[in-house]
């Protein structure tokens, strides 16, 4: 390696590099220069030293003659090729500007993480190959014999190579052999099914034709649930491969859909690469490679796949576009469906948006003809589940359930079939309260209700995360007796089984699924032996299961309940969405709705299960309100220790922003022992709002105020 360094030196003069670092206290997008004598090109890593620490950076631009004076050297040149092509930088500084966010996190959130430039190490596991050398080396009797023995299975790794010769040490020495460090590969493991293949349906028929000979770039695949919207999707990606071209195929969450990941790799087979977020850091490596080396077509995966390296791609699907999973809400607050309509506009190439419950903005486009809009009004099954919608102020009530769902239950498992419960708060109890001196106990770095788990006897903060011991004593009056208020999975999963005590009950939240590959294992449980599947919302997606004849939904109106102006919106694509998880084969289907406000408008376009008369009421809420899609909004949190500062900050801000509609500041959750402070922002002009909002940021930086702030856009605004 001397040798090889020498020779470097000697080829590449000295360069002056300008580096992209990641640093709390930097100012947003702003880098730093560095001398460097090796070969080292844009959009390469490089470790520089930074104050008293090492850190990676990622070079943004290369110049001849230095800039500035007293230049520190570069430490190492971590790649010898650049790890993002021309379209993929572009699209790091589209989001950066766009999205008010820094370069770095943009690339950080493309790369996977064994290639950040990250601070933090992310090991790829190497392993010794042994690969041929030079066969002129001249070898002893024995030697040769040994080499021969293993000659035709070279490359081959170094262990099972000394396993099979015993004299393998020489034919290194001699230099017939070296060894190369390779990517350890690790197997995503996946259950084998068969393809099955279907007749389509004369509307899946006309869909596909319709998209096919369409002259639009983005179709909204409109398709009722259990409508074979999916067999949709295999049929325009098979086309777009045999035309070798690439695909990608995004979902909402992976571990929700096994069965559907199944499908897609039974009709492609080999040609395909499964990207998400439970897979560990090698793993992503391998399959960002896959892409890289255009070793597969198809690309099934969650949001962050939006960013794999295509070099050829034919074609976008995103299932569940309504998805809130598609929008990331950590820096960058990027959403999928942007990023997918850059990559098509790079590419080219036809997106399709698919859902049974599209999100306002999107079907707002379609309506107006700026997507085109595809429908498919019927079900497989030909039949609608029946909504029953449960008025919780007259009907008779135990643990929780309405007698008309206890009912229902009672004739699906007489009839073994199955039951779907959703109810969408986890743990045992939500609220812990004393009924002596009437504290509650609450999280103190976020200041909300402590849920208490009942398996793990603690309590737990269901924003950050934390858990409290919890010796069942109030520590202010000392007194051991508590309200039993309210009820979460864990609590109803108990109630259900003293109710049920022959049923099979499966449990699926966030504390069931923690460990890899738990929602794949529960979801074969249910389908095996389950005669109740409880859970939080994550049951209402995707799940497609012929015997599920009654859907129940509990506390329905929680989530109508939320100060958020998309409340109503994800409301009515939760109930549509679990409603649609029953009477997906022969047996009928029956939802039952448990609310307060069975005359809400949500309430009464699910009962008919229609759509239209959902969007055109919210559309004219948020026309009144000034919300999305009508304007373009931006929210900026401000954090602080103090409440005051916060405040303060925010009220500078809003000042400065004078010339545009600023709604706040209004104090809302604490996190981290911070207080929270929020404005928000509304433009119908994308391009004013965003040219502002860095303004803003620049007058913070001025000012040097220590707030911290948090922008977070929404970039989905109807254009005039
Ligand atoms: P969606 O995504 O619209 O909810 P799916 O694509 O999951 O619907 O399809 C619902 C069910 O119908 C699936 O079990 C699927 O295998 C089946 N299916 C889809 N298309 C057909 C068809 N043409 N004939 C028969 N069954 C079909
Ligand atoms: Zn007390
Ligand atoms: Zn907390």
């Amino acid at each position: 390696s001397r040798r090889l360094k020498d020779k470097v030196c000697y080829n590449y003069c000295m360069s002056y590099i300008n580096v992209y670092i990641e640093h709390n206290s930097l100012a947003l997008n702003t880098t730093f220069t560095y001398a460097c004598d090796q070969k080292v090109e844009v959009g390469c890593r490089v470790r520089v030293p930074f104050g008293a620490q090492d850190l990676i950076g990622f070079v943004e631009s290369v110049d001849v003659l230095p800039k500035v004076k007293n230049i520190k050297s570069v430490l190492e040149v971590l790649d010898t090729k650049p790890l993002l092509n021309e379209e993929l930088m572009t699209l790091a500084h589209t989001i950066s500007q766009n999205y008010v966010c820094s370069v770095i996190s943009v690339l950080k959130t493309m790369l996977p993480p064994a290639l950040r430039p990250s601070s933090i190490e992310h090991k790829i596991v190497y392993e010794d190959w042994a690969v041929l050398n030079d066969e002129t080396v001249a070898l002893t009797p024995k030697q040769k014999e040994a080499f021969a023995s293993i000659r035709d299975q070279l490359p081959m790794k170094a262990s099972i190579l000394r396993k099979k010769i015993s004299l393998s040490r020489p034919l290194f020495e001699k230099g017939v052999l070296s060894l190369e460090k390779r990517v350890k590969e690790s197997v995503v493991p996946m259950e084998e099914i068969e393809d099955s293949s279907f007749v389509l349906t004369e509307e899946q028929q006309a869909a596909i034709e319709n998209i096919e000979k369409g002259k639009n770039t983005v179709y909204l695949l409109h398709g009722v649930t259990g409508s074979g919207k999916t067999e949709v999707f295999l049929q325009l990606a098979k086309k777009v491969l045999s035309e070798g071209k690439q695909v990608l195929f995004l979902v909402p969450e992976i571990g929700l859909t096994p069965m559907m990941i199944q499908r897609v790799k039974a009709r492609f087979q080999t040609k395909i690469a499964i990207y998400h977020s439970s897979l560990n850091a090698q793993e992503k490596y391998e399959q960002y490679q896959l892409v890289k080396e255009n070793k597969v077509s198809i690309v099934v995966g969650t949001r962050s796949s939006v960013f794999m390296p295509f070099s050829n791609l034919g074609l976008i699907l995103m299932d569940e576009e309504h998805d809130s999973s598609y929008k990331q809400d950590s820096m960058p607050r990027y959403h999928t469906r942007d990023i997918v309509m850059e990559r098509a506009k790079f590419h080219h190439c036809k997106v399709v948006l698919s859902s049974a419950t599209p999100s306002l903005d999107s079907y707002a486009r379609a309506y107006k003809g700026v997507y085109q809009l595809v429908t498919l009004t019927k079900r497989i099954s030909l039949q609608m589940p029946k909504i029953h919608l449960v008025d919780m102020k007259t009907e008779q009530v135990e643990n929780g359930l309405s007698f008309s769902l206890i009912n229902a239950i009672q004739q699906a498992l007489a009839k073994h079939q199955q039951v779907i419960l959703l109810l969408n708060r986890r743990g045992y109890l939500p609220v812990v309260k004393c009924t002596q001196c009437e504290e509650t106990f609450t999280c103190p770095d976020c200041g909300i209700a402590l849920t208490y788990h009942k398996k793990e006897d603690l309590l737990m903060c269901h924003c950050c995360g934390r858990v409290f011991y919890f010796d069942h004593t109030c520590p202010k009056c000392h007194s051991h007796s508590f309200y039993r208020l309210g009820m979460g999975t864990e609590k109803l999963e108990e109630n259900l089984q003293n109710m049920f005590p022959k049923a099979y009950i499966v449990r699926m939240d966030a504390d069931s699924t923690r460990k890899k590959n738990a929602h794949a294992k529960l979801l074969k449980e249910f389908e095996e032996k389950g005669d109740i599947l409880v859970g939080t919302q994550m049951v209402a997606k995707g799940l497609d299961y012929q015997r599920v004849s009654v859907v129940g939904i509990l506390q329905a109106d929680a989530s109508l309940a939320r100060i958020d102006y998309q409340s109503a919106e994800t409301a009515y694509s939760m109930l549509e969405q679990a409603s649609g998880r029953c009477g997906r084969g022969q047996i009928e289907g029956n939802v039952y709705i448990q609310t307060f406000e069975p005359d809400h408008y949500v309430m009464r376009s699910v009962i008919q299960h229609d759509y239209f008369s959902f969007f055109s009421k919210e559309m004219k809420y948020r026309h009144l309100g000034m919300y999305p899609p009508y304007v373009y909004l931006c929210t900026v949190i401000y954090q602080d220790k103090k409440e005051e500062n916060a405040l303060q900050t925010a009220q500078e801000a809003k000042a400065y922003l004078s010339d545009l509609k600023v709604l706040g500041p209004i104090s809302i959750s604490m996190r981290q022992q911070k207080a929270r402070v929020r404005l928000v922002i509304k433009s119908k002009d994308k391009e004013l709002l965003t040219q502002r909002v860095w303004q803003l940021v620049h007058h913070h930086m001025r000012l040097k105020t220590t707030v911290k702030q948090d922008i977070n856009m929404y970039p989905f605004g109807l254009e005039e």
